[in-house]
């Protein structure tokens, strides 16, 4: 689940419709006391390789909140080494004020609006690979869905058998039982035998927190069904905003321990057991990101006519279609990408 930054796609969109400026400052205010929790614990950081493509050949790529990026020159990867290790993360996610803050606040004041302008166009997408494919109706299981809006939104709309969520947080899996969805209130990891095989599998905004998702994967690849889809978004490392910004992206945050890219995600998809059908950008935010820190002098476009006309002279103009050649294009910071499980081998 991510509660930073805005993860889009559909209509024209702004993150001031969803989280006003005043909520965001009290969220900073508690994430900084997480962070500093986290520095608490440096000495059990660990060192790892690439997260996607395993190699040990990184450069320093940038520092946020004094923690470290690589990127892999290999794939292209940034990734954060040394990063918390599984025991500091889980304490962190137990422990975070951040995400309490945002429950209490944010999340009341936006649900609505989340739910309409991202969950349910969320819903849409993932029925059209459905159909696309010819993928059967039967369960859905989304992994990761925090206080539960897009599951309340599978749910109710009878489109599919069944569905499941996956939440061993026990507010979070509180928070869908009191909407109506039906919880497994497990770590994925620790899911045996309470599905028989999932039709369809999402996960939002999930993979980059993890500190091992090739193992996350090999999970996922049990809970698929042979011929079944797993549905995945999360930050393309090399989208725009990322790209103009740098360590200054939303995307780049503590909690985003892997920002892969669509070629690396989907390599590490195919060697889990998963063919790709579709890796797609549908990003909306990515020129309104970098107008913004334009604005505000965090970057400097002077020395860059092209850019200042597109995103500061004649924004009202060339802003949104700018964003669009972008997401058509896989230049977008927010990714998608849907993947068949591979028949079991003999
Ligand atoms: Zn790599």
């Amino acid at each position: 689940m991510s509660t930073q930054g805005g993860i889009e796609l559909g209509e024209r969109l702004s993150e001031k419709e969803l989280c006003p400026e005043d909520l965001l400052a009290g969220q900073e205010a508690a994430f900084a006391r997480d962070i500093a929790r986290l520095h608490a614990r440096e000495d059990e950081f660990r060192e790892v390789p690439c997260p996607a493509c395993g190699a040990d050949e990184a450069a320093p790529a940038f520092e946020k909140f004094g923690f470290r990026f690589a990127a892999c020159r290999n794939c292209g990867t940034l990734y954060m080494t040394p990063r918390p290790s599984p025991a500091v993360m889980a304490d962190y996610y137990a422990n975070s004020e951040n995400y309490a803050y945002w429950a209490k606040y944010i999340f009341p004041s936006s649900e609505a609006s989340r739910r309409e302008k991202i969950h349910k166009p969320w819903f849409e997408r993932v029925i059209g690979y459905c159909d696309q494919y010819d993928i059967n109706r039967g369960t859905l299981v989304e992994i990761g869905p925090g206080f539960g809006t897009f599951a309340v939104v599978a749910t109710e709309s009878q489109r599919f058998e069944r569905v499941f969520a996956v939440e061993p947080t026990p507010e979070m899996a509180q928070s869908c039982r009191d909407r109506g969805v039906q919880v497994i209130q497990k770590r994925v990891e620790d899911i045996d035998d309470e599905l028989d095989g999932a039709d369809v599998l999402v996960s939002f905004e999930v993979i980059e927190h993890l500190f091992d998702p090739a193992a996350f994967l090999a999970q996922c690849a049990r809970l698929v069904r042979p011929g079944g889809l797993l549905v995945l978004s999360c930050p393309n490392g090399q989208g725009f905003d990322i790209a103009m910004l740098g360590s200054a992206a939303l995307a780049v945050d503590a909690e985003h321990v892997n920002l892969f890219n669509p070629d690396s995600l989907s390599a590490l998809l195919r060697r889990s057991a998963f063919e790709v059908l579709q890796v797609s950008t549908p990003g909306r935010l990515d020129a309104e990101f970098v107008r913004e820190a334009a604005l505000k002098g965090e970057i400097d476009l002077s020395e860059d006519a092209f850019l200042r006309r597109v995103l500061i002279d004649e924004w009202d103009r060339l802003g949104w279609p700018f964003q669009q050649f972008l997401a058509d294009n896989g230049l977008s910071s927010h990714m998608w990408l849907a993947a068949r499980r591979q028949p079991e081998r003999e």
